[in-house]
C-alpha cells in the first residue's frame, strides 16, 4: 500500500530543499524520509509536544487520528423569558431659534396722539 505523500519539507540531515517526503506512518502520525539523497528518518510521532510544533509549521502534516472530529453533545440554550427593556428615551428638544428681534410696530393708534402739526 502506498502512502500518500502529504508534503515535502526541508532535509534538516543533508539540508535538500523539499528533500523529506512527509508521509502517515503506522500510527498516523507524521513521518519524514528523505528520499532525495541521504535517506534520512524523521519521526515525528510519538511525542504529542513535537507533533504540535510539526503541524503547526506544516498543517498538511496533520496525524491522521486528530482529524477526526470529536462529537460532542451540543446543549441548547434554554430559552430565556426575554423582558422588554425599554430603552430610556432621549428626547432631543429642538434648540429654540431664536426669535426675530422685533421692529417696534408704530401703533396704529398713535396718529389720534399725534399732534397735528401747527
Ligand atoms: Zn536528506
Amino acid at each position: 500500500m502506498a502512502k500518500e505523500i502529504l508534503g515535502r519539507v526541508d532535509c534538516p540531515f543533508c539540508h535538500l530543499s523539499q528533500g523529506v517526503r512527509v508521509t502517515h506512518d503506522k500510527n498516523g502520525q507524521p513521518f519524514g524520509y528523505c528520499d532525495g539523497g541521504c535517506h534520512g528518518q524523521m519521526k515525528v510521532g510519538g511525542d504529542a509536544h513535537r507533533v504540535a510544533r510539526f503541524v503547526e509549521k506544516y498543517p498538511w502534516a496533520a496525524p491522521l487520528n486528530a482529524a477526526k472530529p470529536v462529537s460532542v453533545p451540543v446543549r441548547e440554550p434554554e430559552p430565556e423569558a426575554v423582558q422588554p427593556v425599554m430603552a430610556p428615551v432621549q428626547v432631543v428638544k429642538p434648540e429654540p431659534k431664536p426669535k426675530p428681534k422685533r421692529q417696534p410696530v408704530a401703533n396704529p393708534f398713535d396718529i389720534f396722539l399725534k399732534k397735528e402739526p401747527a
